[in-house]
């Protein structure tokens, strides 16, 4: 019977089958976590989880009714489900936790979200996130800083009963799909769709102890994904396992004419006969659990740099020989432009950025903040004035109130940053070199992997012979950091909370593992890896290993991966 949150895809859909409709008399009482009177990890935004709960009864019922029989079981029926609030819910806000989005409600669900629905998964609700995705903490967010749930999950497995929510002192869930990671590892919901454009799927899987899966770029769709860096963005899965993240992707990932940057079929059959030859196949299905026999894995040097925690090192070391224990080959790999990536991503994603944070202006979305002098309370009562106020603000004096009231001081700051390296005379110095970084990145994956990349037609021929299937990194620099101060709702989107790192440039080395894979395009998956000491007072953290694969090369992915949560769970 289900009686907890914390069952594998595999086994509710057992479950459900073996005690048939009965089974579904329990989701009230499951859903109950989700309600908005359980937020004390601000995993969801404000209100969104579970506000109508007659909404989700009726999915029930419509549930209960359509598959009365186990066999018409869909594949993900009775499954959990939080969707990051910069991808579109129709009947639910899309807030991007910005004030300029305040009210905002999307007529039409992301094709992600339709195809999760179509196949029985429930919508619990949207979760938190750096506003528009610009973060790497969780703490840019009008909703309020997402909180680590790691350390209350542990005082309550020792059963210390101290009273719900969180234990201080708080550290951060990571960014920018913070509440995702949160909502999975506390079991408000099985599974959650993130948007990682450079790393933000998998820092905040490493920082909360879940897996966090970003596929190639253009497997799964972004239709009704709220744009932050369009040739960037990818909508990944935040799962408490492996084979939970295979589950879901096989049922996302599909071409949608909706998004011509999706892969179309013909293009997703040339990738599986390309990267996936017959005679390599046999041998990568195979790699799994225990075996992992003439596979090779790529440790890039470059992936050694100095702000590398000596605990995490340690972890990574002890994760190659475990590896190297289960039959595969490890073997130092060089990436030798990773260092410029960080560099070339903060040019290129905040340019990006600026072009695509244009539309909000007052007169398509955010006008409730042309007067709204007080923030987003304030812009309700004043939104229903604007045909008048439209009249009397001149478009200039619109532009500006709205777009300082209705945006963050991070989201500010990239718009700014973005908008410069575009000007007629930054643009060579800046923009143009950063693509050619760019490329650069993308060639150094190429010469190390054993496979080629299909989307450059010259690496089809010199794909290397002795390359490596995929390349093992730490995903965080270290465990996940202290959160500075308690930040209240709606501090962080409108003033920027004291001693916050990610308010200056160098709290932008946060994403050095994630950032080189998401510009060349590759699929990653951060898997959870052990724990190490936080403070001296025993409190333990998790950290998260990166695996890497050639691009439309997810199978060989998701079978090492899996390999390595079993090494894992086999570690002291
Ligand atoms: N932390 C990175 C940024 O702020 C990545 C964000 C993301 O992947 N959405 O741009």
């Amino acid at each position: 019977m289900r009686v907890s949150n914390d069952l594998s895809i595999h086994r509710i859909r057992t479950e459900l089958t073996n005690s048939g409709s009965s089974l579904w008399e329990q989701y009230p009482a499951l859903l109950d976590p989700c309600s908005p009177d359980h937020n004390e990890f601000r995993a969801f935004v404000r209100d969104s989880a579970l506000k109508d709960p007659s909404a989700v009864a009726d999915q029930i019922t419509h549930l209960k009714r359509a598959f009365a029989t186990p066999s018409t079981l869909p594949p993900l029926a009775g499954v959990l489900v939080g969707v990051k609030d910069n991808i579109c819910t129709a009947g639910r806000p899309t807030t991007c936790a910005s004030p300029v989005l305040d009210q905002f409600q999307s007529p039409y669900d992301a094709t992600a979200v339709r195809l999760l629905q179509e196949a029985g998964a429930i919508v619990v609700g949207k979760t938190n996130l750096d506003e528009f995705g610009m973060g790497s903490l969780g703490l840019f967010s009008s909703h309020g800083a997402v909180i680590n749930p790691v350390p209350y999950l542990d005082r309550k497995a020792r059963g210390d009963d101290q009273g719900e929510g969180p234990v201080h002192p708080l550290y951060s869930a990571g960014g920018s799909s913070s509440g995702s990671a949160a909502a999975v590892a506390v079991g408000q919901c099985d599974v959650a769709l993130g948007t990682d454009t450079g790393g933000s799927v998998r820092l905040p899987a490493s920082y909360c102890g879940v897996v966090g899966f970003k596929p190639s770029y253009g497997r799964i769709s972004r239709w009704g994904v709220v744009a932050y860096a369009n040739s960037l963005d990818t909508v990944g899965v935040l799962t408490r396992s492996v084979q939970d993240a295979r589950t879901v992707y096989d049922i996302i990932a599909q071409a949608d004419p909706q998004d011509p940057t999706a892969l179309d079929d013909p293009a997703r059959e040339q990738l599986r006969t390309t990267v996936m030859p017959e005679d390599l196949a046999e041998a990568r299905t195979g790699w799994s659990l225990s075996n992992l026999k003439g596979c090779r894995v790529g440790v890039p040097q470059e992936y050694f740099v100095k702000e590398l925690s000596d605990d995490v090192t340690a972890l990574w070391r002890r994760s190659m020989a475990q590896l190297t224990a289960r039959g595969a080959t490890v073997v130092p790999v060089s990436c030798p432009h990773t260092r410029y990536a960080l560099s070339s991503y903060y040019i290129l994603a905040p340019a990006e950025a600026s072009s695509n944070l244009a539309r909000y202006d007052g007169v398509r979305y955010g006008h409730g903040h042309a007067v709204a002098d007080g923030g987003p309370d304030s812009a309700h009562e004043h939104a229903s004035r604007l045909p008048t106020l439209g009249k009397l603000i001149s478009p200039k004096t619109l532009y500006g109130a709205v777009r300082s009231h209705g945006f963050g001081p991070e989201v500010q700051r990239r718009i700014l940053l973005g908008t410069y390296v575009l000007t007629a005379s930054a643009y060579e110095d800046y923009f143009l070199q950063a693509q050619k970084v760019r490329r650069l990145v993308q060639r150094d994956f190429d010469h190390v992997f054993r496979r080629p990349n299909v989307l450059r037609p010259d690496s089809l021929t010199s794909a290397a012979a002795q390359g490596v299937d995929v390349l093992l990194t730490p995903t965080a620099l270290s465990h996940a950091p202290r959160l500075p101060t308690i930040p209240s709702v709606g501090q962080s989107a409108g003033s920027s909370p004291k001693g916050i790192a990610m308010a200056d440039v160098n709290g932008y080395v946060n994403d050095i593992m994630t950032v080189p894979s998401s510009l060349a395009g590759l699929p990653a998956i951060s898997v959870p890896f052990g724990r190490v000491a936080a403070d001296d007072h025993g409190v333990t953290l998790p950290i998260g290993l990166q695996l890497i694969a050639q691009y439309g090369d997810e199978t060989t992915l998701l079978n090492v991966a899996e390999a390595l949560e079993a090494v894992n769970s086999d570690s002291p």
